[in-house]
């Protein structure tokens, strides 16, 4: 079969960093017992309530054809809810029901690049971003935050890298580092989107995961709603990861396009998960701050576990689900130190190599297991750190 350069590509050759999950998880298919720290899987299952609301809705006939740009209620909770929480005004028009915020992420980039257009994103990253880029026809180029920094992005490395680039994707609160961008940091990517006409694709699915700060979105910045999509999704914020329900937010003038795509894609979301979503915002921030509680209880269960720690040091760790472990004073690689975690220690974390080379040297832990394991886990790492010295 010939298939395209485009699809043969996606991956970019490498293996993602994903060898130790899957070693981790051969590990335990042969009966050893693991602590996996390493995916952004809640440890609960989506609340009993929104199922509920799944099963009724299905069973009163939302089993058809829905609505390609999604159910107009589900659109207009998202609008209301975007307005609330960044001040832009947003309407049912700006908004797009996908199949999570993977399908949004997609989109946005269907909708900014042509083929061999240079996107912008920023190292370490998110698994999927450079094969989403590349998925399109487009050529991913990676901007470092670096790790002394707080895995901030700066001016001036983006300035000097968006000469003829055409998009750039950030994502706050952050995966793998958990950083949040403040106000300086966005309006410093804001300069450089308008400076060189960049569309910004602005990835919030952590957006009700903050620790330390607020979350900002880029989007609320001045000259930037009409440059920037946003990615929203269900998955983190009410536990619905396998729902597949997100959203993509952007000016009146893209959404026509963009829901052009999404006929001639997935054809809409189904009704029934949509009516799912629906009531689950209806439950409110306090649902949304119960389902972040046990991250924000277990980085604290980990920094009093690491303090007095030399070796390793937490790398500024203000939202999303996920820890990054600054292990460069062991002299260890992050691979070689989750490789020797894993066999000698039974732990499972991911190499920060994983995420891109701007977090060499660390490890990310997901926070994703019950308080109990998790405070034994920290204090094992430790221990096994203090054994390297
Ligand atoms: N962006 C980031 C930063 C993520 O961590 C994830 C999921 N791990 C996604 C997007 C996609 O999430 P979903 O498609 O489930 O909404």
């Amino acid at each position: 079969m010939r298939l395209s350069n485009t699809i043969t590509t996606i991956t970019g050759g490498g293996s993602d960093g994903w060898d130790l999950f899957i070693k981790a998880r051969k590990m335990i298919s042969e009966g050893h017992d693991i602590t996996e720290l390493t995916i952004g899987e809640h440890d609960i299952k989506t609340d009993t309530r929104i199922l509920e609301a799944m099963h009724a809705a299905a069973l009163g006939g939302a089993t058809g054809y829905a609505m390609v740009p999604g159910i107009d209620d589900l659109r207009n909770a998202v609008a209301t809810r975007l307005t609330a929480r960044t001040g832009v005004p947003t309407t049912l028009d700006n908004v797009l029901i996908t199949a999570g915020g993977q399908a949004a992420l997609f989109a946005a980039f269907r909708a900014a690049l042509d083929e061999g257009d240079t996107a912008l994103y920023i190292n370490p990253y998110y698994a999927t971003y450079p094969g989403t880029i590349r998925s399109v026809g487009g050529v991913p180029k990676a901007v470092t935050a670096e790790a002394d920094n707080g895995f901030l992005p700066t001016f001036e490395a983006l300035d000097a890298a968006a000469t003829g680039a055409k998009a750039l994707l950030i994502n706050s609160p952050n995966n793998p580092t958990g950083a949040v961008y403040g106000r300086d940091t966005l309006e410093a990517i804001a300069a450089v989107a308008i400076k060189h006409d960049l569309i910004v694709i602005s990835d919030e699915v952590y957006d009700t995961q903050v620790w330390e700060g607020e979350h900002i979105s880029i989007r609320s910045l001045e000259g930037m709603a009409e440059r920037t999509f946003v990615v929203g999704s269900m998955s983190k914020s009410h536990a619905m990861t396998g729902s597949r329900v997100g959203w993509l937010v952007g000016p009146d003038e893209a959404m026509g396009h963009v829901l052009n795509l999404l006929t001639n894609t997935n054809y809409g979301v189904a009704g029934f998960t949509q009516r799912a979503a629906l009531f689950a915002l209806g439950l409110g921030e306090a649902f949304e701050s119960e389902i972040g509680a046990p991250f924000q209880r277990r980085r604290a269960l980990a920094q009093k576990a690491l303090e007095g720690q030399n070796a390793i040091r937490l790398s500024q760790p203000s939202g999303a689900m996920y820890l990054m472990l600054d292990i460069r004073a062991t002299g260890l690689s992050g691979d070689d130190f989750a490789d020797r975690l894993l066999m000698e220690r039974h732990i499972a974390v991911m190499p920060g190599e994983s995420f891109g080379d701007a977090a060499a040297g660390h490890v990310r832990i997901a926070m994703t297991i019950p308080d109990a394991p998790f405070e034994a886990a920290i204090k094992e790492i430790a221990a096994f750190t203090a054994s390297l010295a």
